[in-house]
């Protein structure tokens, strides 16, 4: 019997990407292909008190079922952090706790794309965002980039010119793949514009906090006045991805369509991850925690970029990201991310190919590299063998 799946499964097919990611997994492999936070940075001995703790104070409710909005007093210390952090003003009652922040990627794509809309994003884009959307089959309209970010002027030239564009997915902080921010100016000006055209905007903000140098900047959602920025925040990259605890932050209108959509996709998150991780802001000082981590992300950024400085070969430019865990690396227009990439893997290096960042294909001189997974040594190691591989890349091409 043929099974036949729905049609949105034709576009979610395993990518060849996915593929090339598996062999990097190998111990020997040096990756900079993930965007893992360091391991040995958890607080690991915290967390097995805390769990006691929890057990110990309120073992039933917290291995009990719970509502789905959230555990009311982490809602409440989200709200706080974020009016301190991003500069917002809510309540608890603007927050919805998610399964990380790709879960609210996921719901924003339920509640606002029919099959045939458009969504907007930067190029490139998130990659687990741009999945996340073509689940509901949108066509993607890719808004040029420069080194500030997405440019308003083009924004504004799609956005005059086209019809059905149901909403604008963007990363202002240490964007991932590319590592840039938005200035001031720009955020300002965007806002403008998205209030003329009251298109709900998705802010997804998972690195904000994670500055190592400037100033920090007010979010898209400190600015928006008529409720149509959905803000994604996590604790993945501040504390641990593995409790997977997130946050949309967003108008009543539109969260009550979330909470909704939640209701039917799980119920809810988990209640003791949920008073884990709560009681962990109480006991502990989770400031002082990302101090630590922006302390060991900075110096490998250092190492990465200084590294770089020496071993790569002429011609080849990225970006130097104040904060966030990532690079964005661009080699001369003839050179194919994804072929290099088969050499780096004989040499036990990696690093994501980029045209899977550009929803719409078509840019593959280009990659993606982490720098808060590997230890120092290693980012040295690995950064050596990818300068060699490059090296041989651009050599080869000259001699033709
Ligand atoms: N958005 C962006 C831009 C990300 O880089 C990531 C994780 N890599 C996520 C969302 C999802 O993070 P999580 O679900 O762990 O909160």
């Amino acid at each position: 019997m043929a099974i036949k799946f729905a049609k949105r499964m034709e576009d979610l097919k395993a990518s060849e990407i996915r593929e090339l990611l598996k062999l990097t997994e190998k111990p020997e492999v040096i990756s900079f292909a993930g965007g893992l936070p360091a391991p040995e940075l958890f607080p690991v001995e915290e967390m097995k008190e805390i769990s006691k703790i929890v057990l110990d104070e309120s073992g039933t409710q917290a291995l009990q079922y719970s509502t789905t909005e959230g555990f009311p007093p982490l809602r409440e210390q989200i709200a706080k952090r974020m009016n301190s952090k991003n500069k917002t003003n809510v309540t608890k009652d603007d927050i919805l706790i998610t399964n990380g922040s790709q879960q609210g990627l996921d719901f924003a794509g339920k509640a606002f794309l029919d099959e045939g809309d458009i969504v907007l994003c930067e190029s490139p884009s998130y990659i687990g965002a741009i999945n996340a959307f073509k689940a509901y089959r949108p066509k993607f309209i890719e808004v040029p980039t420069d080194k500030n970010g997405m440019i308003m002027e083009e924004l504004e030239k799609i956005l005059e010119t086209t019809e059905n564009i149901k909403m604008i997915y963007v990363i202002p902080d240490f964007q991932n793949p590319t590592g840039r921010t938005w200035p001031l100016e720009r955020r300002k000006k965007f806002m403008e514009i998205i209030n003329k055209y009251e298109i709900p905007v998705i802010e997804d903000n998972p690195y904000g906090e994670l500055r190592f140098e400037g100033e920090s900047l007010p979010s898209l959602k400190s600015m928006d006045k008529k409720g149509l920025v959905i803000f994604l925040g996590t604790f993945s990259k501040i504390f641990c991805p593995g409790y997977r605890i997130g946050w949309t932050c967003a108008s009543q209108k539109i969260l009550s369509k979330f909470i909704f959509i939640k209701q039917g996709a799980d119920l809810q998150a988990s209640t003791i991850s949920q008073r884990e991780v709560s009681k962990f802001i109480d006991l502990y000082d989770l400031d002082k925690h990302v101090e630590k981590l922006k302390e060991v992300y900075e110096r490998r950024r250092d190492l990465m970029l200084e590294t770089m400085k020496t071993e790569f070969p002429e011609g080849i430019e990225y970006t130097h990201p104040e904060g966030g865990l990532f690079t964005w690396v661009e080699l001369p227009s003839h050179l194919d991310s994804r072929v290099i990439m088969q050499d780096c893997l004989k040499n036990d290096v990696a690093y994501v190919p980029g045209g899977s960042f550009f929803p719409n294909g078509g840019k593959e001189n280009c990659f993606r590299l982490n720098y808060s997974n590997m230890p120092d040594n290693r980012i040295i190691e690995g950064i050596k063998r990818l300068g060699e591989v490059l090296k041989q890349h651009m050599i080869v091409k000259e001699n033709i």
